[in-house]
């Protein structure tokens, strides 16, 4: 799928969120700046989050409340860390939530706790500035 815009990209996951089930695992794989943040913040805005996602690299994780139902959304994002340590059992403790959408930027140093049925998504630039975006489950 191309995806033409930022706008695009929100809308994308936006429509993504009425799909999924809690508890469920994404996986967002894609280079700087591709827009896997982008795409958690139209995630949450489907999901019925009102505060605004904000990228969570610094502090590995972040989480937010659903208004609309009992549904939590963490989105975390490993890429400064190597050695995840104690924030490997966060992960897992949130991919196993009842009500809890997981999202990963970053998970190569956490491959080995996500679930086998994750959704995983990888996204791409163009030339031309858009982003194909692949969905695996
Ligand atoms: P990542 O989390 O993958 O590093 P971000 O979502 O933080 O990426 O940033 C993506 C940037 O690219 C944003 O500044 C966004 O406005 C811009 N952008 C331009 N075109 C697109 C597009 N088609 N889809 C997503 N983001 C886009
Ligand atoms: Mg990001």
């Amino acid at each position: 799928m191309i995806i033409h815009s930022e706008q695009d990209m929100m809308a994308f996951g936006e429509q993504l969120a009425k799909g999924l089930v809690a508890p469920a695992t994404i996986e967002l794989i894609g280079d700087i700046g591709t827009g896997k943040t982008t795409l958690v913040k139209g995630l949450a805005r489907g999901l019925g989050i009102i505060s605004e996602v904000t990228s969570p690299s610094f502090v590995v994780s972040k989480t937010y409340r659903s208004g609309k139902k009992p549904l939590t959304l963490t989105h975390f994002d490993f890429y400064r860390l190597t050695d995840p340590g104690i924030m490997q059992e966060e992960l897992d403790e949130s991919i196993n939530s009842p009500g809890t959408i997981t999202v990963i930027e970053w998970a190569a140093a956490v491959e080995n706790v996500l679930p086998e049925g994750r959704t995983k998504i990888t996204i791409s630039y163009n030339d031309d500035g858009t982003r194909t975006v692949e969905v695996e489950r």
